[in-house]
């Protein structure tokens, strides 16, 4: 993958493990489940389903990890994008669920790694940090309500001394520190549950672009030379992919975002950067994240471009901002800086269901899925074990379809972008 245009400059993609190279489709083949889509949502999927008995098969356009999930800052945190919208939508229900689910997707991360072997540098410990004092309040909400939805011990709040003592800035006035968020080399993870995957059984083809999707009583998934006929179907592609256009297209819409990573620090140097190894992201809408990876090296993503263009000087744009927030990097070198597209649900709820009776969806997790798409693996499992309470939930919360979203999709996001900016800047 390394070699690919779009990885070039990518950390992960220079410090990937082995992994084999997998046959394209060329033939037709019967199985359970097949899913479309070799990131976090199509491999978790996987794992569920093979762990269950069922038999399984992706189709991956490229390679494994290759989308988002082989490109994203590795923050595994708790928690969904767009909760308060589900909660406004769906009441108590939402909310029980939001609660049970809160570090549903760490655990699941946790025990594969454990039981699989997956070496992936995960590290446990996060935090949120905050501007000002209303961002601040924020925070102490969410650590009341965690307390009192029983989660003891896992947050902690900071004041102005106390998160200068975590996150060495002086532009923060506070902070939550998360001891159940953590990181990884996301690829990494992806790839390692990928080879999990397959010694249950699962079947993979790389280099295998789904072109379209038979809707009739056992679904048909057709490749470019081959196809899939199965019992149900997942489709998994996210951002990356156009399939289904007329049901889903118009609900999400494509935001590329970068990430840069520096060269490796100084023990000392990144030590008063945060001494105890946490993924930091702020609490703006328009958000900076940040981690230490496992060779010392500083990753800082944000300040994304919503208008879905690329950014010829990703450095360029990166930098001067990670630079504010840490003026000790000021002589520090960039040795890669890359972007992916993160799919954006205009009210930032994961659009999650049925496509039709046995094709299920899932995409925009609005740059939360690491988490998010090991549930929802097990939520499609369940789902198609017969249990549809936790898919029922996604279905019945509402979307807004963007008219002609694809010729004024980006520039109406990049407006909406400018005007959260606008916010962020004002501290309101
Ligand atoms: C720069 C960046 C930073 C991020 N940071 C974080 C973070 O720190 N924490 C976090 O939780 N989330 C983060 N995210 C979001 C997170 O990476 C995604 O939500 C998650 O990886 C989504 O996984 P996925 O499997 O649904 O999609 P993807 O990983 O994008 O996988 C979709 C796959 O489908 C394949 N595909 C598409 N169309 C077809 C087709 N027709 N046929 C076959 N295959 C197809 C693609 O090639 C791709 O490999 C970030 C995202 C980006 C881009």
């Amino acid at each position: 993958m390394k070699n690919d245009p779009e990885h070039t400059h990518n950390y992960y993609a220079a410090t990937a493990h082995a992994a084999p190279a997998r046959a394209a489709l060329n033939h037709n083949i019967e199985v359970d489940v097949a899913i479309i889509g070799g990131g976090f949502s199509g491999i978790a999927s996987a794992i569920s389903l093979a762990e269950r008995g069922f038999s399984v098969a992706i189709a991956e356009a490229k390679q494994i990890g290759w989308g988002a999930s082989g490109r994203n800052g590795g923050q595994v945190l708790g928690g969904w994008s767009g909760e308060g919208e589900l909660i406004k939508q769906l009441g108590p229900r939402a909310e029980e669920f939001l609660w049970k689910t809160r570090y549903l997707g760490n655990d699941i991360v946790e025990a594969r790694i454990q039981k699989y072997g997956i070496d992936c540098d995960y590290a446990r410990g996060a935090a949120t940090v905050a501007f000002n004092p209303r961002q601040m309040k924020g925070l102490e909400a969410e650590f009341e309500e965690s307390e009192s939805h029983g989660l003891k011990g896992i947050l902690s709040l900071a004041d102005k001394t106390e998160i200068r003592r975590h996150v060495g800035s002086d532009l923060y006035y506070g902070g939550l520190i998360d001891r159940r968020g953590a990181h990884c080399h996301p690829l990494n993870l992806c790839l390692g549950e990928a080879a999990a995957a397959e010694t249950i059984g699962v079947q993979i083809f790389e280099n295998t672009t789904v072109t379209s999707i038979e809707h009739t009583e056992r679904p048909v998934v057709h490749t470019e030379n081959g196809h899939i006929r199965a019992r149900w179907v997942i489709l998994a592609g996210n951002a990356y992919h156009t399939l289904e256009a007329r049901k889903l297209g118009g609900y999400m819409l494509p935001a590329k975002t970068y990430v840069l990573a520096t060269e490796p620090l100084r023990e000392d140097l990144a030590n008063s950067i945060m001494p105890q190894n946490l993924a930091v992201c702020d609490a703006n809408w328009v958000l900076d994240y940040f981690r230490f990876t496992a060779d010392r090296r500083f990753l800082f993503g944000g300040r994304c471009n919503y208008a879905n263009n690329d950014i010829a000087d990703i450095e360029g744009s990166l930098a001067p901002r990670m630079r504010e927030i840490f003026p000790q990097l000021a002589n520090v070198k960039t040795d890669y800086a890359w972007g992916g597209v993160i799919g954006i649900p205009l009210n930032r709820v994961p659009l999650v269901g049925h496509v039709s009776e046995n094709v299920l969806y899932v995409q925009g997790y609005s740059g939360h899925g690491v988490n998010c798409s090991h549930i929802i693996g097990e939520m499609f499992a369940d789902a198609i074990e017969g249990d549809c309470a936790d898919l029922d939930l996604f279905e019945d919360a509402k979307h807004f379809k963007v008219p002609m979203a694809d010729i004024i999709g980006s520039p109406m996001l990049a407006l909406g972008m400018s005007y959260f900016r606008l916010r962020d800047k004002l501290g309101i």
